[in-house]
């Protein structure tokens, strides 16, 4: 792994390991540029000038962190030319007895209209790519 932002912290080799708090946005951030990389060789473009994720508010990915990590990983990709760009997404769910949708406020996992506790998540809990805009080669 290169380390080409932290360059005092590479004293024998990457130290990125320091950086324990954004290690997790690290990781999402490579593996969302390899997820873009692929969709380039696919379909046979010269290059990716923008690419939309949306985050849920539930998924524990903090978006400035994300933002920075994948400028400074697509950075050193020749197949990513633009930036990335965040779409916060709320916590919602369905109510398992009545059906019923709601927006889940402050993580009280609890129906509005029946206050039953029997509630699945619908989105909010994950990170998911969402558009990516290519340049023909
Ligand atoms: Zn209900």
């Amino acid at each position: 792994m290169q380390c080409n932002k932290f360059e005092s912290c590479c004293q024998n080799g990457c130290r990125m390991g320091k950086f324990t708090g954004t290690m997790h946005e690290y990781s999402l951030a490579r593996a969302l540029l390899r997820q873009v990389e692929e969709v380039v060789r696919l379909e046979g473009a010269a290059a990716a000038t923008s690419v939309a994720v949306t985050i849920g508010e539930f998924s524990g990915v903090e978006p400035d962190l994300l933002q920075t990590a994948f400028a400074d990983v697509a950075g050193q990709s020749l197949l990513v030319t633009g930036e990335l760009l965040i779409e916060k997404v709320a916590l919602e769910a369905r109510c398992e007895s009545c059906s019923h949708e709601f927006a889940v406020e402050r993580f009280r996992f609890v129906c509005p209209q029946c206050e039953s506790g029997s509630v699945k998540v619908l989105r909010g809990e994950e990170m998911m790519l969402e558009r990516v805009v290519l340049e023909a080669k």
